[in-house]
């Protein structure tokens, strides 16, 4: 089965375009049709019930639908579940966004969704020719770490140790993991790096520049690769990591509500995984961008059929291209991301601590105590105090605030002064990015970024 799963995803690949474009309907439809027919929430659409869905379904059918936002989710949880799932299908497992804007995004998956997050991770490490027997570091906020035995999460300090890697591990033979909180200091850091001494290291781009800064180069002279997840380094932070370790930087982008979207090939085009998902770049009305135009990304997930989710708005912004990649790849692409990019190395040490812990807090406090919560920002004063803005429905955020306040005044050391307060709405920066986290030390926005 393992076998024919990946021959599957190499097939498509190079795949002749007319194919893959029948393939794309033939899938396309069969997501939408469940939709319809079995998710209350598409189905008390009206613009649903008139669509034309036969077994194969053309992407221009989607600009005729609604985007789904991320507050559609919080308050039709239930309205997304599928009454009935295929055959053979079972609600797997669970994901609760943290550390994107607002509150968390909690998204059920099917054992096919789940299923691949193995086989795209291996697909991008395939691409990148790393070699299975090296020893992968990762470097993530405690939450998205293995947890340990008892539940809880890592401790800063402390490492994390596996047999194989992060998700390809369930399906291939692997050299081991180490894992190490991004909460740490990049000192720490560097020092288990140097201890653990592996070929490959898996981090936030974020991270991935604190750490170059801080050591002028490679953190550890055994590393052959980087990998840069979840959010995308710009260009010219790019330009830089590459020539200050003379490491080539992979990266893959995804979310906590899909999963592994699309990988960045060697022609620096990010390719959509097209059994997984189908990605859109649209303007503010939904329309199809033009090549070259930037516009919002957009996501339909084609394997989870026990909470489908379709033209879900990421809330980061593509390039829309089009012709071929010259990476020889068929597979459908879009070009630049501007994503959830923090040039961290610029703020005062601890400051990704103290981020986390207002992150953390709210993603681990239960959901009704969010209800009203849409919303939120952090921003960073030049003086080193911070502010979080609540956009909220209620007037009453007392369960969130209090909680909030204990968490910040129980640190260890003083903490710098937080303010809360409460805000209509969070505001987009220059870019039209909505960031979670802004601070007055972030350089101004690259050129191009
Ligand atoms: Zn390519």
């Amino acid at each position: 089965m393992v076998e024919s799963a990946v021959e599957g995803l190499l097939s498509r690949e190079f795949l002749d375009p007319a194919k893959a474009r029948d393939l794309e309907r033939r899938e396309l439809g069969q997501i939408l049709r469940f939709a319809r027919s079995e998710v209350p929430f598409y189905q008390s659409q009206e613009i649903w019930s008139g669509l034309p869905l036969g077994a194969s379904v053309d992407r221009d059918v989607l600009a005729e639908l609604p985007i789904l936002r991320k507050h559609h989710i919080h308050e039709n949880f239930d309205a997304l579940k599928a009454r009935r799932l295929p055959n053979g299908e079972l609600v797997a497992g669970q994901t609760r966004s943290s550390g994107t804007t607002g509150r968390p995004t909690k998204v059920l998956f099917g054992g096919r969704a789940i299923r691949m997050y193995g086989l795209l991770a291996q697909r991008g490490m395939r691409w990148a020719r790393f070699d299975p027997t090296w020893k992968q570091a990762v470097i993530r906020l405690p939450q998205n770490l293995p947890r340990r035995p008892d539940g809880s999460v890592l401790a800063d300090g402390d490492a994390h140790r596996s047999r194989g890697w992060m998700y390809v591990r369930h399906w291939f033979h692997t050299g081991t993991m180490v894992g190490f909180n991004r909460t740490n200091s990049a000192e720490a850091q560097t020092e288990w790096l140097q201890k653990e001494r592996a070929q490959y290291l898996v981090t936030f781009p974020g991270s991935l520049e604190t750490l170059v800064y801080a050591c002028q180069g490679k953190p550890v002279d055994s590393l052959l690769a980087l990998h840069s997840i979840s959010a995308t380094l710009t260009q010219g932070m790019r330009d830089r990591v590459e020539s200050a370790t003379g490491l080539t930087v992979h990266q893959s982008y995804g979310l906590n509500e899909i999963g592994t979207v699309a990988l960045r090939c060697e022609a620096g085009r990010y390719h959509v995984n097209p059994e997984h998902c189908l990605v859109e770049i649209v303007d503010e009305n939904g329309s199809p961008c033009k090549a070259g135009e930037t516009g919002r990304i957009v996501v339909t997930g084609l394997t989870n059929f026990v909470m489908p989710l379709i033209r879900y708005d990421t809330g980061d912004l593509g390039v829309a291209v089009d012709g071929a990649c010259d990476c020889g790849r068929t597979l459908p692409s879009f070009g630049t991301i501007v994503g959830r990019y923090r040039p961290m190395q610029y703020t005062p040490e601890g400051t990704a601590r103290h981020v986390n812990i207002i992150q953390a807090t709210i993603a681990e406090l239960p959901l009704e105590a969010l209800s009203g919560l849409r919303e939120y920002q952090i921003h960073q004063f030049r003086d080193g105090s911070f502010e979080l803005r609540l956009a909220t429905k209620d007037e009453d955020n007392t369960r969130l605030t209090d909680a909030l306040r204990q968490v910040w005044d129980a640190q260890t050391d003083v903490p710098p002064p937080l303010r809360i307060l409460r805000v209509g709405e969070v505001l987009p920066t220059s870019g039209g990015k909505q960031q979670e986290f802004t601070s007055d030390f972030f350089p101004p926005i690259e050129e191009g970024s």
